[in-house]
């Protein structure tokens, strides 16, 4: 919890308080805190309540004229006034976090240099090897629960933005307190700048990063192995979150570091527990076992890979020995379908490179593999096509067509078209979200497989027991409450994924399953017992104000 008094002593009382995020109240401080602080005539003379401010921020912020403006203004307030802001941001959950994060985030990063206003959280850039402890200390508050940390090489689906991705720790954390309570004053958000390959940014004078290409190989490694040490040193309850590394490290340092750090990293677990939990959910509308289940991959990188491992590990739970379970998963990367026989499989494609021929046109795999589910995840827009599409309609009653690229333009095909094309057949969904779509006068809600589902609860179960490591398991746990989170209501609609608006529920049922989970394994002394759900949701923050006297 906010430790509200010690902030305030540390102030030395006083205006100051106007200028402390975590403190302002603005117009809503009350009579006795004007008189004790000193904030006569600093604020307008009317007391007004957190309600009455909130209609006024959601009036201003509906005059904005596109996206990015609101973007700006909501973060405008996040560096104001921090329980204003989750106080918004929480309402008006479903229209605010395309907002704060993806998409619009992605335009934000880009366009960062020119947007910065306010420092928010830690640059620990290459000159600061052999000192990165010192700089974490700079830090002022000690108790850290949760550090989102990128070194800005793969941001969403817009590559390399170097320093300019500090978007995306701040927005990923934005969502970790407005989605699951992890107490806002208790995160932070780092961004590790090692340079960048990007020309433009490298060029442009308003650049804020370090100018020069990225620090590579040897020296890379040993710059994170500090960072990593640095982290449990100064901040020793720290979930630490990898967060849009490039490929080439991403699952390499998951791998380093999964087994000696309380780490994890969102684009491969998180994304995993989303499709799993994605395929939970569709099998309440098709009836299907998870073992009836084929899926075709369209895209083998991270996401693809992540969730047909978590699929794998699912089915084996089930007693279905791993190797069998990875038959049921076949992948096509940008040189086709992965075969046994074919040249440039990567390590981590290998268990899923079936004996079988290589094709690459996605309707003649389609025909030859025949799977029930098809699920994009290759970055390729409009590569789902009427004809692949209408070929999985034809060979499954209900095919679950998921698009999951990111940004919309990058979808494999829109919503609309998947179920026009299958005559409303198909569970879909996707990466952005889409509007509903009626199809014989019933409306389908298409889903959005946002990790937000996902990483804030596992990440509350964490805090909240202190839990050494986060597991494999942990994600599994969190798809399965996912899909089990869905209504009667939901599903009438074809809908996998609850709406935004139950998220702090769904997080707390997570968090409260990654807690049992912890326990069982051993990573925590730390256990609720049948208290769990009331115990944590006490741990979570809500965005009120407290009485400062
Ligand atoms: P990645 O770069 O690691 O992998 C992309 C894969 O697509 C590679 O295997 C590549 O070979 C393959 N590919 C590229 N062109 C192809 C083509 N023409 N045909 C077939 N395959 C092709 O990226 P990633 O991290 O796995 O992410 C992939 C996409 O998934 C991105 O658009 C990302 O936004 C999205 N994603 C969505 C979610 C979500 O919905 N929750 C989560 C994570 C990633």
């Amino acid at each position: 919890m906010t430790d509200f008094k010690r902030m305030i002593q540390e102030l030395h009382g006083g205006s100051h308080i106007l200028h402390e995020p975590l403190l302002n109240k603005g117009t809503a401080f009350p009579e006795n805190e004007r008189d004790a602080f000193g904030l006569h005539g600093l604020l307008p003379p009317r007391v007004i309540t957190i309600e009455e401010q909130k209609q006024r921020i959601i009036k201003n912020y509906n005059s904005k004229q596109n996206d990015l403006e609101k973007y700006i203004y909501l973060m405008g307030l996040h560096d104001r006034n921090e329980t204003l802001f989750y106080r918004t941001v929480i309402d008006e959950i479903e229209e605010m976090m395309p907002i704060i994060y993806t998409p619009t985030v992605g335009e934000a990063c880009q366009k960062f240099g020119y947007l910065f206003r306010r420092p928010r959280g830690l640059y620990v850039s290459y000159q600061d090897h052999g000192k990165i402890k010192a700089v974490l200390k700079n830090w002022q508050n000690k108790e850290v629960d949760v550090i989102v940390v990128t070194d800005g090489e793969r941001i969403l689906g817009l590559g390399d933005q170097g320093a300019n991705g500090m978007g995306i720790p701040i927005g990923k954390l934005s969502l970790y307190t407005a989605c699951a309570g992890i107490d806002p004053s208790q995160t932070l958000p780092i961004m590790l700048d090692v340079g960048t390959e990007n020309q433009e940014l490298l060029n442009d004078p308003n650049y804020l990063g370090v100018k020069h290409n990225r620090i590579r190989g040897e020296d890379y490694d040993d710059f994170i192995d500090e960072f990593m040490e640095a982290v449990k040193d100064v901040f020793p309850d720290a979930l630490i979150q990898f967060e849009d590394f490039a490929n080439r490290n991403a699952s390499r340092l998951l791998r380093k570091y999964r087994h000696n750090y309380r780490m994890m990293n969102d684009d491969i677990q998180g994304t995993a527990a989303i499709g799993v939990a994605g395929i939970l959910g569709s099998q309440k509308i098709t009836g299907r076992k998870l073992e009836d289940e084929k899926l075709l991959f369209y895209g083998a990188g991270e996401a693809g890979i992540g969730i047909g491992d978590l699929y794998s590990h699912a089915l084996s739970k089930q007693g279905i020995p791993i190797e069998q379970a990875r038959e049921r998963c076949w992948y096509v990367d940008s040189r086709g379908l992965v075969v046994k026989n074919r040249e440039n499989v990567s390590d981590d494609k290998k268990p899923f490179a079936h004996d079988f021929i290589h094709l690459t046109d996605l309707t003649e795999i389609i025909r030859e593999v025949k799977p029930t589910a098809l699920i994009g995840v290759s970055g390729q827009t409009q590569t789902f096509t009427q004809e692949v599409i209408e070929t999985m309609a034809s060979l499954n009653d209900r095919p679950i067509i998921f698009a999951l690229s990111n940004p919309t333009s990058k979808s494999e095909c829109t919503a609309e078209q998947a179920y026009h094309w299958t005559n409303g057949k198909c569970v879909f969904a996707s990466g952005s979200p889409f509007d509903p779509v009626i199809i014989n006068g019933t409306t389908l809600i298409p889903g959005q497989g946002n990790n937000a589902y996902v990483f804030p609860g596992v990440g509350l179960g964490i805090v909240a027991t202190k839990s050494t490591r986060v597991t494999d398991e942990m994600f599994l746990l969190a798809a399965k409450k996912l899909a089990d989170s869905l209504s009667e209501a939901d599903l009438k609609h074809d809908r996998i994924f609850p709406p935004l608006t139950t998220i702090r529920n769904v997080s707390l049922k997570i968090a409260c399953a990654v807690a049992l989970e912890a326990k069982r394994e051993e990573l925590t002394e730390i256990d609720f017992g049948e208290q769990a759900e009331e115990m944590i949701e006490k741990l979570m923050y809500t965005p009120e104000y407290q009485e400062y006297l």
